[in-house]
């Protein structure tokens, strides 16, 4: 197959189109409902509207958008601890460019630099060294964020600071890890959920032996996929088989990307500086039990937390609950009375409008042809 163009056949699409509506329409009339399946990933989210593939589907399919946008469930308090950071005096503030359109409870960090403070963006946490090498007068702080896909280069850059010796570059970490996550959710136990759709980019970290649980514990199928319409299809029909064969797996349709052991370099690199198992609160999904982590002790010179004030008061942030809804699969995108109408990615009032991978900006992306849907109606 060639990178992109087998991958986007029309026959095989036609194909599995039909195959997943011929196994999904008895399981749908038995369960009386539509099968309600989550696509983990933020990319996914956009696949299946960039193809069009929720208007070639079924309607015995129906997606819940998953928590995995990290800059979507970034909570107001990490993004107020940077702006924070790159509001004093002497420090360089970078980070990828997505965080910093996040709002805070004062602000984002563009707003911060529209106000003098000095904010970039770089496209790798590597060039974070060289900034830092540059500017030895001032303190720079990486602000990093991320699930277990963007770790391993956080970790690595870390890692080579430290070889190094740089003393003026600190790291800022806000990361997020997967599987804490998705137990999180089935042990909230309040949103109806068939099956997953697992995420293709964090599973080529991770790997796909260790999402069993899932399938021994909570009772759930699971199939990673890839981000191409025949990748996602692919995935989707083992997903409703399964379903329709009373099986509950994990399977990988993504094997040229994803390995049943992860990638052991990455994963290497992420428990040399990280400890796992902090329990952190996210934007939409409140406190999750594990899901964060923190640098090992060996490290800590290089936390940028310790330039904080310890005693700068914490404001008590109400986050749209919109946003929680959403972030949570119990309302969709539209249903929000504030998409569109209020919150756009040129304004966005939710962090799920501002990601290119959250579930609000891929239905303001492409749905706006649409004409603006009443709140509560569906598709
Ligand atoms: S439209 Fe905006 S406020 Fe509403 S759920 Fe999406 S991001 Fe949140």
């Amino acid at each position: 197959m060639s990178l992109t163009g087998d991958f986007r056949d029309a026959t095989r699409v036609r194909v599995l189109l039909s195959a997943i509506a011929r196994e999904a329409e008895p399981v749908a009339a038995h369960l009386g409902r539509p099968l309600q399946l989550m696509e983990v990933c933020g990319g996914h989210t956009h696949a299946i509207f960039r193809f069009g593939l929720h208007q070639l589907l079924p309607d015995t399919i129906e997606f819940i958008h998953g928590p995995g946008c990290p800059v979507c469930v970034l909570p107001v308090e990490a993004v107020d601890q940077a702006v924070s950071l790159a509001r004093r005096e002497g420090v360089i503030l970078a980070s990828f460019g997505d965080p910093l359109r996040v709002p805070g409870s004062r602000g984002s960090l563009l707003q911060a630099r529209a106000e003098g403070a000095e904010v970039k963006v770089l496209y790798s946490p590597y060039d974070a060294l060289a900034l830092a090498k540059g500017n030895p007068h001032k303190q720079v702080v990486f602000f990093a964020i991320g699930f277990d896909t963007t770790m391993p280069s956080i970790a690595c850059s870390l890692l080579a600071a430290d070889r190094a010796g740089i003393g003026n570059l600190r790291f800022l970490c806000h990361h997020i890890r997967l599987l804490p996550t998705l137990n999180g959710l089935l042990e909230a136990g309040d949103i109806r959920l068939d099956g997953f759709v697992g995420p293709g980019h964090v599973s080529m970290v991770i790997g796909s032996r260790v999402y069993q649980p899932i399938a021994s514990h909570y009772h759930k199928p699971l199939v990673i996929a890839g981000f191409e319409p025949v990748d996602f299809l692919q995935a989707l029909y083992q997903l409703v088989l399964q379903l329709a064969q009373g099986r509950c797996a994990i399977e990988n349709a993504y094997g040229r990307v994803v390995a049943e052991a992860g990638n052991p370099a990455a994963l290497k690199a992420i428990d040399q500086v990280f400890e796992s198992g902090v329990d952190s609160h996210w934007r939409g999904l409140g406190t999750v039990p594990g899901s964060g982590v923190r640098l090992r002790a060996r490290y800590r010179h290089l936390d940028a937390a310790a330039l904080l004030d310890p005693d700068a008061p914490t404001e008590a942030v109400a986050e749209p609950a919109y946003c929680n809804a959403v972030l949570t699969g119990r309302i969709k995108p539209h249903q929000c009375p504030l998409f569109r109408r209020h919150c756009t990615p040129e304004h966005p009032v939710g962090a799920l409008m501002v990601s290119s991978e959250g579930a609000c900006a891929a239905y303001y992306q492409y749905r706006l042809a649409a004409a603006p849907e009443e709140p509560g109606s569906d598709q």
